[in-house]
């Protein structure tokens, strides 16, 4: 497995968010999950990626494991060394409004990987092109449409190398005609054997590209299976009617 947790628990004060998530992910896979707003499935992720830390449990990814205890808080050099594993893409677009496409994707390797000025270049150049905006490169944020942006966040976020790539609704933010660039690179980062997690309601791209879809309901999961078995054949009422509410 590339990536485990165990008996994941997050707290936000006294309100209990993740109720102890067993999980494991195998790497080159597509994981999707759905679930009701307030389910916890974007702590799931801050959990992942260590944007938050949880309360207790354990996760391990690739060759790293941290421990978490309400005792006391993990080590912060293993913190970021963690953080460095993962990429994320957000809903809103998150990149530096002042820096072009092409320096915001090469900010990354330059600040935290030390990478020399011309290797991140071209690196970022890359990316670029493999995300459809070579010709943009030298774009502001703003003089991009959003699915435009939201592509340079993907540059950005393969930038780091991640072992693992985690989307919280990555195209929910968007005017519909622009959904369907975005999906299509996400398609084709699958294509490349990266491993994904995508928090998304496109009932379609979740029924082709992934390997398995968790249903989140009141921070545990609740369903984990086939695309086809949460889809079409789930036990579960509340299943049931939430799938049949976004078709
Ligand atoms: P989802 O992404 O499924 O809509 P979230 O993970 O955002 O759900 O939220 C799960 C629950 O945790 C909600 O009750 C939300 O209000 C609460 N929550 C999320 N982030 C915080 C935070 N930073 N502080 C306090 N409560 C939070
Ligand atoms: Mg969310």
């Amino acid at each position: 497995m590339l990536l485990s947790l165990q008996g994941l628990t997050k707290h936000f004060g006294d309100l209990p968010v993740l109720h102890a998530i067993d999980l494991e992910i195998q790497q080159g896979t597509t994981t999707v999950v759905i679930g009701p707003s307030g389910s916890g499935k974007s702590t799931l992720l801050a959990c992942i990626n260590l944007l938050e830390i949880p309360t207790s449990g354990s996760i391990r990814l690739g060759e790293r494991q941290l421990r978490f205890s309400p005792a006391g808080k993990p080590n912060p050099r293993a913190v970021q060394a963690f953080r460095r594993e993962t990429g994320t893409v957000f809903q809103g677009n998150h990149l530096f409004p002042h820096m072009t496409a092409l320096e915001n994707v090469m900010v990354g390797p330059i600040a935290v990987r030390r990478m020399n000025r011309a290797d991140a270049q071209a690196k970022a150049i890359a990316l670029l092109e493999q995300v459809g905006l070579g010709a943009f490169r030298d774009r502001y944020p703003y003089q991009l449409s959003g699915g435009q942006q939201q592509r340079v966040g993907i540059a950005r976020a393969m930038s780091m190398e991640p072992q693992i790539l985690l989307f919280d609704e990555p195209t929910s933010a968007l005017d519909p005609e622009l959904v369907g660039e975005v999906l299509e690179v996400m398609r084709s980062l699958i294509r490349s054997g990266i491993t994904l997690i995508v928090v998304t309601h496109e009932l379609e791209f979740a029924s082709r590209a992934a390997d398995r879809v968790l249903f989140m309901d009141q921070g545990a999961i609740l369903e984990n299976g086939t695309p086809e078995a949460v889809f079409a054949h789930s036990r579960h009422e509340r299943v049931r009617q939430f799938v049949s509410r976004l078709a």
